[in-house]
């Protein structure tokens, strides 16, 4: 996954940095050396991993060491300011706030769109989004079933009207609607060219965007980079979007953006869901790179999805072992609003090397037991006793979810073997001993 070449080639810094102190001249020389070559590994464009290297050194030694900063926390913090500040999506005084869109094709723009559209609907924001790619039908099509999926309009002329004839109906369609953010689709070409570069500025005229981001994509690398650079020379950018963080990308583009172009990232894609998308946090990611595994979001991220209620009930039930079918399935549930099961491990440290392959198998079997489950009656769901003693419920079951007898009888040994783990976790948390365990 994403940063895992980073996180391997910093560990060994980091963990003799964490027996220090305080940073000095000396103590920084090795594990600084080690940064840069990490950095280069994953990426990062020479000129910025130099003026990191130099300004760590400046503020690490030049103006001394901050005393009483344990030095881990110190670098995470220096090597977050390389991704510059967090900055959120800004809002137009009179609404609609409009956000067009640009990238190459290819690169997650429309998913961006409707991730975008799910993320700001989660804010209570009314969305529209605006089809104006009359150059490829699909990708109308694609948006258009985003919208629906998501429950959010889509305007659209097909290839009827031009580009900017849509973005102008488009526009008044939303004023009309009073919805509070346009989100505009554009059309992506597969190199830059004056033909999309021109397009671009007469929507910008028309529309008059609060913001206007550059979606790259993170495989590309430096790349990415100089893409955005170049948009904002032309066109004038708020902001960049970079997906495809999940994939087997190193990364690196993630930390040279705002060097090289001066602009912010606001917001990574990390899967093809639509609840792929956060805002981007150079500090987290910072934390992240240097391996320690991103609690912050991982919380976040939990407590999100979870109602509080939800999770007492949840513990209760665990601390007195008797979790059942329903929890089981709240739980995948769970996982599957958290977005993939990669994306929610790679927060937890040392777990950030799990293969892509071992992810989906599991997601695999997540599904497969949720079609069991479907096919329990309520009294068996809250009650697994009953499926113990009845071979003909757990064929019954087989039968309505397609899978073996054996399967069946699989999922319930596997609840009941849960709910002896958990009641060894929760005699352990509440101060007792566990048989066979050290402890
Ligand atoms: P567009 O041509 O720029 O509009 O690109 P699309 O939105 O059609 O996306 C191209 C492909 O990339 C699709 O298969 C998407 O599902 C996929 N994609 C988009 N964003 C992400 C991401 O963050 N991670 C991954 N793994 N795939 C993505």
């Amino acid at each position: 996954a994403v940063f895992d070449q980073l996180s391997t080639g910093l560990e060994e810094a980091w963990t003799k940095l964490r027996r220090e102190d305080v940073l000095t001249r000396e103590n920084m020389k090795e594990p600084m050396r080690d940064i840069r070559r990490a950095l280069l590994e994953a990426d990062v464009s020479l000129p910025v991993v130099r003026r990191f290297v130099n300004s760590v050194s400046e503020k690490a030694i030049g103006t001394g060491v901050i005393r009483g900063v344990k030095p881990d926390q110190q670098l995470v913090k220096l090597v977050s300011l390389m991704g510059g500040d967090a900055v959120s999506i800004e809002f137009a005084k009179v609404p609609p706030t409009v956000i067009l869109m640009a990238g190459l094709q290819g690169v997650g723009k429309t998913t961006a769109c409707g991730k975008l559209a799910l993320f700001l609907k989660k804010k209570d924001k009314s969305c529209i989004m605006l089809a104006t790619d009359v150059y490829r039908p699909a990708a109308i099509e694609q948006l258009v079933t985003l919208g629906k999926q998501m429950e959010v309009p889509v305007f659209e002329a097909g290839n009827q009207l031009s580009p900017v004839e849509i973005a102008r109906k488009g526009l008044s369609e939303a004023k009309k609607k009073g919805v509070d953010v346009v989100i505009v689709d554009t059309a992506g070409r597969l190199q830059v060219d004056k033909g999309m570069m021109n397009e671009l500025k007469q929507m910008k005229q028309v529309l008059n965007p609060t913001e206007i981001f550059l979606v790259v994509d993170a495989m590309t690398g430096q790349e990415a980079a100089a893409l955005v650079a170049a948009f904002n020379l032309e066109v004038g950018l708020t902001g960049a979007i970079l997906t495809k963080l999940d994939g087997d990308s190193r990364g690196g583009a993630a930390l040279s953006i705002k060097e090289v172009s001066g602009k912010p990232i606001k917001f990574i894609g990390e899967g093809e869901s639509m609840t792929a998308l956060e805002p981007f946090y150079p500090d987290r990611m910072a934390s992240r790179i240097l391996g320690m595994g991103d609690i912050l979001s991982f919380v976040e991220k939990a407590q999100e999805v979870m109602m509080q209620e939800e999770a007492e009930e949840m513990q209760k039930k665990i601390m007195e072992a008797k979790f059942d079918f329903n929890d089981f399935l709240k739980q995948t549930r769970m996982m599957a609003r958290m977005g993939s099961m990669g994306g929610m491990l790679k927060f937890i440290p040392g777990m950030n090397k799990v293969s892509p392959l071992q992810i989906r198998e599991a997601e695999k079997s997540l599904k497969v037991m949720e079609s069991m489950i479907n096919s329990m009656t309520p009294e068996e769901r809250a009650d697994p006793e009953l499926l113990t003693k009845s071979p003909s419920r757990r064929r019954r079951i087989a039968l309505g979810s397609g899978r073996t007898q054996e399967q069946v009888s699989q999922l319930v040994s596997q609840l009941f073997q849960m709910r002896a783990r958990m009641k060894n976790l929760a005699t352990l948390m509440q101060g007792g001993k566990v048989p066979g365990l050290d402890n």
